[in-house]
C-alpha cells in the first residue's frame, strides 16, 4: 500500500480543516536558549504549506525527557516562539497537552492559525507501553482536530518509536506523510535500494553495541565500512591489542572479532591514533600507531594518517553514508579526525557523491565544525530513526501510514 503524502492532503483542500501535525522540535536548549534550531527549521515547510492553504494547524512535539508530568524547565515555549519567528506568523502555545486550555484554543483556531500543545511527554500516556493507555491520547488529540481531521506525521526523529502521537493517532485519522518523512525516507530509500557504486559508509560515536546492527546490515551491501571514534578501540582489543584507557566494550570483542574475520576486505580501521593522558580539552596528547597505545592514556582521535587514508576512500566515494563522530570533536584538540572525514565527504559531494550524515552527533559535529549544510547531499534530523531504517527494521511511525 503507498503511502499518502501532504502534497495529496493539500490537492484534496485543506481550508477549514483541522490538521494534527506530528513534528520533531527536540532542539538543544542551554539556559533556555536554543542552540541549535535545526530541527525546527527543517519542520517548517509542512506547517508553513498547511498555514498558507488555510488550515487550522495544530503541532504536537516533544522537548528532552520529562517525566511524564508537566515540567517547566521542558516547555515548548522558546520553541513555539522560535518557530513563529520561522513562518512569520503567530503562533499560540497551549497551557497543556490536551486539556482545558487545548480545547479551547483549539475551538477558536480559524483558517491559518497555528497552535502548539506543549510537550506532548508532559503526558506519561504518550511512551506508555500500554496501547490502552496509549490510545486514550490518541483519542483525546483527535477529539482536538474534530470530525474532518487529518493527521500528518512529520516528525522523522520518532518514526521508529511506537507512541500515542506518532503512531496510535494515525490509526484514529486520514493520516499523510510529511515533507520531511517523505524527504527522509526517500534518501534512505535511496541509500539502500539505489546505491551508486563506490559506496562508503563511515561510522563513529562511542559504542559499537549501539552500531553492531547497522554494521551487519551494511557491511556485505557496501565497498567500504570506515570504522573510527570510540568504538574502535574494541576491534582493537580483538585484536589482542592494547587499548590502554580508551573506551572498550569487553562484551563486544569477540563480536568484533567475527566482524573483522568475515568482512576483512571492507572494513578499513585507522593505522594511528591521537592519544591524551586524560579525558579532558586540555589533556596532553600525542599521535601514536594503532598498535602501540601506551599504558595509561586513551585514543581520543583518529590519527593523521589515518584522516588521509580515510579521505583518500571517501573523497572517491560516489555514496557515503556517515553516522558518528571520529573523536572527541566536542574537545578542539580532537576535532581533526571527525573534520578530515567530513571534509572528505564534502569533497566527494562537490564531485557528484550523493552524501548522507545520519543525523544526531554527526550532524551536531558538523554544525559545531562550521561546516554548512550544503557541503551534504542530506543531513538526516533523525539519528536513531535513520540507523533503524538502514538495519532493515520497520519503523512503526512510517508503516501505520501505509495502512
Ligand atoms: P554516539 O552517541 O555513540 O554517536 O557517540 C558520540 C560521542 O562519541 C561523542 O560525544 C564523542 O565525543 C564520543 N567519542 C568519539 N570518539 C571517542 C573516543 N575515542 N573516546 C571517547 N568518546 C568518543
Amino acid at each position: 500500500m503507498t503511502v499518502q503524502t501532504l502534497k495529496d492532503l493539500l490537492d484534496a483542500g485543506v481550508e477549514g480543516r483541522t490538521v494534527l501535525v506530528r513534528s520533531d522540535l527536540n532542539v538543544p536548549l542551554d539556559g533556555g536558549e536554543i542552540t541549535d534550531p535545526g530541527r525546527i527549521v527543517a519542520s517548517a515547510p509542512t506547517l508553513r504549506a498547511l498555514a498558507e492553504a488555510g488550515a487550522k494547524v495544530i503541532v504536537t512535539a516533544h522537548l528532552g525527557r520529562p517525566d511524564g508530568q508537566p515540567d517547566p524547565k521542558f516547555s515548548l515555549a522558546p520553541v513555539a516562539a522560535k518557530l513563529a519567528e520561522i513562518l512569520g506568523r503567530n503562533v499560540q502555545l497551549a497551557g497543556d497537552v490536551v486539556g482545558q486550555d487545548a480545547l479551547a484554543r483549539s475551538e477558536g483556531l480559524t483558517d491559518g492559525d497555528v497552535l502548539m500543545l506543549e510537550n506532548i511527554r508532559f503526558d506519561p500516556r504518550e511512551t506508555s507501553k500500554d496501547e490502552a493507555e496509549r490510545v486514550k491520547l490518541a483519542k483525546a488529540l483527535v477529539e482536538l482536530v474534530g470530525d474532518d481531521g487529518a493527521f500528518v506525521s512529520d516528525g522523522f526523529g520518532v518514526v521508529h518509536r511506537k507512541q500515542a502521537s506518532v503512531f496510535d493517532v494515525a490509526k484514529l485519522l486520514p493520516h499523510y506523510a510529511g515533507y520531511l518523512v517523505g524527504a527522509e525516507v526517500e534518501v534512505l530509500a535511496k541509500l539502500t535500494q539505489e546505491a551508486e557504486r563506490p559506496y562508503a559508509v563511515v561510522l563513529g560515536g562511542s559504542k559499537v553495541s549501539d552500531k553492531l546492527a547497522v554494521i551487519e546490515a551494511l557491511a556485505p551491501k557496501v565497498d567500504t565500512l570506515v570504522i573510527g571514534g570510540g568504538m574502535f578501540y574494541t576491534f582493537l582489543a580483538a585484536q589482542g591489542l592494547s587499548v590502554g584507557n580508551s573506551l572498550c566494550e569487553e562484551s563486544m570483542i569477540d563480536t568484533c572479532k567475527d566482524l573483522l574475520d568475515r568482512y576483512a576486505d571492507v572494513i578499513h580501521i585507522p593505522q594511528d591514533v591521537v592519544v591524551a593522558d586524560s579525558f579532558s580539552a586540555d589533556a596532553e596528547s600525542k599521535v601514536v600507531p594503532f598498535n602501540e597505545i601506551p599504558d595509561g592514556w586513551m585514543g581520543l582521535d583518529i590519527g593523521p594518517e589515518s584522516v588521509k587514508r580515510f579521505a583518500a576512500i571517501l573523497t572517491g566515494a560516489k555514496t557515503v553514508f556517515w553516522n558518528g563522530p571520529m573523536g572527541v570533536f566536542e574537545f578542539p584538540k580532537f576535532e581533526a579526525g571527525t573534520r578530515g572525514v567530513a571534509e572528505a565527504i564534502v569533497e566527494a559531494t562537490s564531485k557528484g557523491a550523493f552524501s548522507v550524515v545520519g543525523g544526531g552527533d554527526s550532524a551536531a559535529a558538523v554544525r559545531q565544525l562550521g561546516i554548512p549544510d550544503e557541503g551534504f547531499s542530506h543531513i538526516s534530523t533523525g539519528g536513531g530513526a535513520s540507523l533503524e531504517y538502514l538495519e532493515g527494521k520497520e519503523l512503526p511511525g512510517i508503516a501505520v501510514l501505509e495502512g
